[in-house]
């Protein structure tokens, strides 16, 4: 199978990436080759005998900055190695936020390739020889690109077709339409006196599908009543809205 994603990642901690790369469901669609992800070794590409990928910064104050040379000669190696230019994503706090639909225009690419930061960040001519779209994964500093580039390669990857076994439960995860997700429940149908609704055990189908959009509408109206507005609602959706009192 010719893969249908393929995620590069540019990291100087390359260790990082194998609970991702080993377990789960990332890991199956890499096996059956619906997925490529590769890991390279930022060191490889240091020009300097102690293979550094960082130095201090110009005008003092704390912190180490990552060199550009390492970085651009790491993306040009991971370019030859491909057929079609690839899209470059820096992991980045100052970038566009990531969310649903930024994993769907990713995985629409085809081919992403994700530089991981450390430290202050990389030197920013970096940014300037390779006008990388930076993508942040929400208002807050974590100590390294590699959980960013994780995240949104999992976010990616479960979005290609058979990386999860069944498509329908990708399609009604939250998000996937604007909204949340339904209430799930499993053995047994009596937990410490809690039963499960009823209408779970009722095999009608139909009707069990209109009580799940119903709770799918209810939970995003309770909690994320920002994602209406933008979300794609059906005759039906308005109708059950309606009911719940919007509109
Ligand atoms: N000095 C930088 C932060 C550097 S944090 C600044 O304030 O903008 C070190 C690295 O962690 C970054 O280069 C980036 O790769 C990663 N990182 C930190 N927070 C992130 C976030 N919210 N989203 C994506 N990447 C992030």
């Amino acid at each position: 199978m010719t893969p249908l994603m393929r995620i590069d990642f540019i990291t100087i901690f390359p260790n990082m990436f194998e609970p991702l790369l080993g377990e789960g469901v990332i890991a199956r669609g890499i096996r059956q080759g619906a997925l490529d992800y590769r890991v390279w070794d930022l060191r490889d590409y240091a020009t300097d005998r102690h293979r550094s990928t960082d130095d201090e910064a110009y005008g003092g104050g704390p912190g180490m900055v990552m060199l550009a040379e390492p970085v651009i000669r790491c993306v040009e190696a991971v370019m030859v190695s491909s057929e079609q230019p690839p899209h470059l994503v820096m992991t980045s706090p100052q970038g566009r936020k990531f969310d649903q639909k930024v994993a769907a225009e990713l995985k629409e690419r085809g081919h992403v390739v994700i530089l991981c930061g450390r430290y202050e960040g990389f030197d920013h001519r970096v940014h300037e020889a390779l006008q990388p779209d930076e993508i942040s994964i929400g208002d807050f500093v974590v100590s390294g690109g590699e959980l960013p580039a994780m995240l949104m390669a999992d976010a990616i990857g479960r979005l290609v077709p058979g990386v999860v076994g069944n498509k329908g439960s990708v399609e009604e995860d939250s998000f996937f339409r604007g909204l949340l997700d339904y209430p799930h429940y499993t053995r047994p149908e009596e937990l410490r006196g809690m039963r499960i609704p009823e209408i779970l055990l009722s095999g009608h189908h139909e009707k069990i599908r209109k009580w799940r959009k119903e709770q799918a509408l209810r939970a995003t109206l309770e909690k994320r009543p920002d994602l209406l507005d933008a979300a794609e609602l059906d005759d039906e959706a308005r109708e059950i809205l309606r009911r719940l009192g919007k509109f």
